[in-house]
């Protein structure tokens, strides 16, 4: 028995494309939006860097101050040596940004669901998560305790109907949702979502990864954007992502939450982020502040990328937003499409079940507000080249010329 057998198959089925996509080597970064790969400058268009933030100045030399002053790591847990007058610092910027009481910082944003999600809920409790979570929340349900429900991707009406059957139950519900889907850029009705999880008495926890520094007059995200900060009980979110860093949080006004940071097992059992990624974050996080403005510019890039896809005849991702999903369906044929933009110059993600919802394979774009327009120009007109000769475009009239 082959344990493996079928990560092996979908390996060979993409490597016939001539590459490994799951094995890209980053020669030399050479700018938040650029590397080369196999010797080629190339536009980087399925990174996470949302502002643009790796290659900002100020974000750097903090980074260099801090790594002078306080050395490379702290070689210990939060609740051991690994809590630095810069952890707590920034755990109070982030509950200042939100305007909630507490902030815990993990050391990535992984751990920040796989933590605040197995604590939260007990042996008694009840996790109700959406069908399409990130792998970090199904993980969260695995190492914790409480009993876990499925309601369908993006369905209030699905979720009333499953917490109107625990009715009963006296144990804590906890609904959980994204801001942004990963991997088809949708955005979750925040708002049905918090009104069905108030009707029932459950709490909601909201995980912004990808919608921190994106949505919202401030950029907190769908919870601002949604206008229901005040009614979500948690919300999780990641720095590797518009913070340009790593690292995660957990903000909420939750009673006597500091007896998480000795109950949460991936918050105690790891070591504390480094200080230089502390103090760069601490600087993304105050220039989103001074000027969120910022996100006006991602919000242009988006559009470029988004109708250009869209115009040269792709399916894409209903929503419109930094994360543009290309749809398509035989993995090894999407393989292909990934490895020919590859030889063009530029990168995008191939993204496969089981990392996708509904068996899809996609192309999955991303924008950062450091693109320039011609660079996202570019990666339309490549895109278009590469649909067209590979019979991907649904209207190749489209096509745009090279
Ligand atoms: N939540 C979501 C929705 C994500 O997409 C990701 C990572 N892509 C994470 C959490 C984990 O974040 P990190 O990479 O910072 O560990």
């Amino acid at each position: 028995m082959d344990r493996f057998k079928a990560q092996r198959e979908l390996h060979a089925a993409v490597k016939t494309c001539g590459a490994d996509p799951f094995g890209v080597k980053m020669d030399k970064i050479v700018s938040s939006t650029e590397a080369m790969i196999e010797g080629r400058r190339t536009i980087l268009c399925g990174s996470n860097n949302y502002l643009g933030f790796t290659f900002d100045a100020d974000c750097i030399e903090a980074a260099k101050k801090a790594l002078e002053t306080s050395g490379t790591g702290t070689t210990g847990s939060r609740i051991a040596n690994g809590s630095y007058n810069d952890h707590k610092a920034l755990e109070a910027d982030l509950a200042d940004f939100y305007g909630k009481k507490h902030c815990m910082v993990f050391t990535t944003g992984y751990q920040a669901n796989l933590g605040a999600i197995s604590t939260l809920a007990g042996p008694d409790d009840f996790l109700i998560i959406d069908a399409d979570s990130h792998a970090s929340i199904y993980d969260a349900c695995k190492l914790g305790s409480a009993t876990v429900i499925r309601f369908k991707h993006n369905d209030p009406t699905d979720l009333d109907k499953r917490l109107a059957r625990l009715a009963d139950q006296p144990g804590n519900k906890i609904v959980v949702v994204e801001g942004i889907y990963s991997m088809l850029g949708d955005h979750a009705p925040l708002k049905e979502f918090v009104a069905v999880t108030k009707k029932h008495n459950a709490y909601i926890l909201v995980d912004e990864a990808h919608s921190m520094g994106v949505l919202g007059k401030t950029g907190q995200g769908l919870v601002e954007h949604d206008d229901v900060l005040e009614e979500v009980d948690f919300i999780t979110g990641t720095f590797s992502k518009s913070m340009g860093a790593v690292g995660g949080f957990l903000v909420s006004n939750m009673d006597d939450f500091d007896v998480l940071r000795v109950a949460c097992r991936p918050y105690m059992f790891t070591a504390s982020l480094p200080p230089a990624t502390i103090a760069s974050v601490r600087t993304s996080l105050a220039k989103l502040r001074a000027n969120p403005g910022l996100m006006e510019k991602l919000w242009q890039n988006v559009d470029t990328l988004y109708h250009g896809a869209q115009n040269a005849g792709f399916t894409v991702g209903k929503q419109k937003g930094p994360v543009v999903a290309i749809h398509l369906t035989d993995p090894a044929l999407a393989a292909r499409a990934w490895r020919a933009l590859l030889l063009n110059g530029v990168y995008v993600n191939l993204a496969l079940p089981p990392a996708t919802p509904s068996g899809t394979a996609l192309l999955r774009c991303s924008v950062s507000a450091a693109h320039s327009t011609e660079q996202l120009e570019r990666v339309v007109s490549i895109l278009a080249n590469v649909g067209r000769d590979l019979g991907l475009l649904k209207s190749p009239a489209h096509a745009v010329a090279a």
